[in-house]
């Protein structure tokens, strides 16, 4: 092994076109005591790793290197680390610390830790051949899923699952979605499976192209309002602007989740047209550990499928612009291979 590797890393986050990812030469990482280190096969492509990109999610450190969905072969572990064996496959994800003791690690919300830390936001990610991760942190991977296909569910499968958890949706309910990128069609896949009826609104032909292949029932444009009430929705886009658009489609009772880390103002709005009737509105924040081992697992039995779209490493900045134009349907991976 070489001890040298390229990794693509934010040094003055702004839009695509002035590129702000750059390609480094870098030492391999180091696993720390509790650590893997991981040779990257593939890296997902997230929104998330856009907005550290073009600064909308202002990075936590200058040269952080994105990228927190991925697949790789453990190739070393740190003296305490012994959950891997040396070789074996692994998925990383956003969530990679928490500290176990504050009252929302106590009660199953280590999501919502003060301490947490971010995978390609505080610490290196897998935009690059190395990294490291808490070996408490790595999953494990099921091995009917392949390199490509498991990627875009280390985060786009596991927000979107928490998402339709948080959007409260009854059985057999009438799911609204609005944006229709990685996490949607992912969620969308498990929502039909659960027997729920789908509305999808996004931007973009090929997005709504693949809305349509995958079952939905009624499929408009970004802002339209879907045919009779919806009994919950999901905001994937990170526009403000649809948050009353899509509480005014909620029946009474509904629930409006909102999945992104990032979103646009959010307008005025008439609280008796939009809220009044019991509507809930909620937010997204990461995910714990748990959600991520029950998504890999669902994803397993209903045998979901991510429609990918693959870029050699060096074509990494081109997949963010890509997903920047709204080229793109489905998820970007980033193939090492
Ligand atoms: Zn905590
Ligand atoms: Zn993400």
């Amino acid at each position: 092994m070489t001890d040298r590797m390229r990794a693509w890393s934010v040094m003055s986050p702004g839009p695509m076109a002035r590129h702000p990812l750059v390609l480094e030469d870098r030492p391999v990482p180091m696993p720390g005591p509790d650590e893997v280190l991981v040779r990257v096969r593939t890296c997902g492509v997230c929104r998330t790793d856009l907005h550290l990109c073009e600064g909308d999610l202002r990075p936590k450190r200058r040269g952080v290197v994105p990228g927190h969905q991925v697949v790789g072969v453990v190739t070393a572990a740190g003296e305490q680390a012994g959950r891997f064996r040396l070789g074996d496959r692994v998925g990383i994800a956003w969530l990679r610390h928490t500290c176990g003791t504050c009252s929302a690690c106590r009660a199953g919300k280590e999501n919502l830790c003060p301490h947490s830390r971010y995978t390609g936001w505080d610490d290196d990610g897998g935009f690059a051949e190395y990294c490291v991760v808490p070996e408490a942190f790595a999953y494990e991977l099921p091995p009917g899923l392949d390199d490509i296909q498991a990627a875009p569910l280390l985060c786009a499968g596991i927000i979107g699952y928490r998402s339709l958890k948080r959007a409260n949706v009854p059985p057999g309910g009438r799911l609204g979605i609005y944006g229709f990128g990685s996490s949607a069609h992912l969620t969308a896949q498990i929502a039909l499976a659960q027997g729920c009826e789908l509305a999808v609104m996004t931007r973009g032909e090929g997005n709504r192209a693949l809305a349509r292949e995958l079952g939905a029932s009624y499929v408009g444009d970004a802002a339209d309002a879907p045919p009779g009430r919806l009994d919950s929705a999901i905001i994937f886009a990170p526009a403000g602007d649809l948050v009353p658009v899509a509480l005014r489609a909620l029946s009474p009772g509904g629930t409006l989740a909102l999945a992104g880390i990032h979103m646009s103002q959010i307008p005025p709005m008439d609280y008796t047209e939009c809220l009044f009737g019991e509507r809930d509105l909620c937010s997204v924040t990461a995910n714990t550990r748990q959600d991520g081992e029950e998504l890999l697992r669902l994803a397993e039995r209903l045998s979901l499928v991510s429609h990918t779209t693959s870029y050699g490493f060096d074509a990494t900045s081109r997949a963010l612009t890509d997903l920047a134009d709204g080229h793109l349907a489905g998820s970007a991976v980033i193939d090492l291979r």
